[in-house]
């Protein structure tokens, strides 16, 4: 299904700041792939460009981001769009597992994996919803600033799959709030996740985007491949700490559980919508 929605992700560079806004608001910023490349586009542009130090994530509108696109019509599994994470042929055509891996090693894991190798400081400002797909997105960044009223959640276990494809929770929390988020699938607070350390600072709502910016502009004073070694040092030692080789092996688990909704209810998600995913944001 094509969308007439246009730039479903805004760029702005103020000076050595470049902001990458999902702009969906309308769908609470649900990422569907033309997004995920308007994304990427986006970062590539902000590496390539000299003057950006830094780059902050953020999303338009009352919330970060809702998740992967399930349920608005500007979804797009069916359309095929060139790969630039993963070398894999195409989804489309393709049937069952045979298409469901391969786009999702592309669009999901490959995508977050890629994003979290830029070479750039990267920033999530997070406000409101951040669920499934959204936690993604925030994750793959080095650093999250959350307003106070900010929550993330991960719903997917009542798909009966072991939560969302980049499967960072043991690592951004622990190993016991990571379960606790899953078999509960309830709204982690952002005051919970800065405890946990997950996320960096906490600000109030009017004052997010001015908090990080403030963040932003001194990690900018430092060198620019003296920011790139280091993140790289501490994205290595977190892949030695297993971050990368138990991504892999879950995200196997991941497709297990897909396979298995599909073989047994012809639904890779279970027959869970949008619906559910909004209840699950409108639960308080
Ligand atoms: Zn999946």
């Amino acid at each position: 299904m094509t969308t007439d929605e246009e730039d479903v992700v805004a760029y702005e560079v103020r000076g050595a700041i470049a902001f990458v806004r999902l702009n969906r608001p309308q769908y609470r910023n649900a990422q569907n792939s033309k997004v995920t490349y308007a994304l990427d586009a986006a970062f590539t542009r902000a590496t390539n460009d000299d003057t950006v130090k830094v780059i902050v994530l953020g999303g338009n509108g009352d919330h970060f981001c809702a998740g992967h696109d399930i349920g608005t019509p500007g979804r797009d599994i069916h359309e095929s769009f060139e790969r630039k994470a993963v070398i894999w042929w195409d989804h489309v055509g393709a049937e069952g597992v045979d298409s469901r891996f391969a786009r999702e090693s592309e669009v999901y894991l490959g995508m977050c994996r890629r994003w979290r190798e830029i070479p750039k400081p990267t920033i999530a400002m997070v406000q409101g919803a951040c669920i499934a797909g959204g936690l993604m997105l925030a994750w793959s960044c080095d650093f999250i600033v959350a307003s106070d009223d900010a929550f993330f959640q991960d719903p997917v276990v009542r798909m009966g799959i072991p939560g969302v494809e980049y499967f960072a929770h043991p690592w951004v929390t622990n190993p016991r709030a990571a379960k606790e988020m899953l078999f509960t699938g309830d709204r982690m607070p952002a005051q919970r996740a800065y405890e946990l350390g997950m996320v960096n600072h906490l600000a109030p709502r009017a004052e997010l985007e001015a908090r990080t910016v403030e963040i932003a502009e001194r990690m900018a004073q430092m060198p620019r491949l003296g920011l790139a070694l280091a993140k790289k040092a501490v994205n290595q030692a977190e892949d030695l700490q297993g971050l990368r080789a138990g991504m892999d092996s879950v995200f196997g688990l991941h497709h297990a559980a897909h396979a298995h909704n599909a073989e047994v209810q012809g639904d890779s998600l279970a027959g869970v919508g949008i619906a559910s995913i909004r209840d699950a944001g409108d639960r308080s």
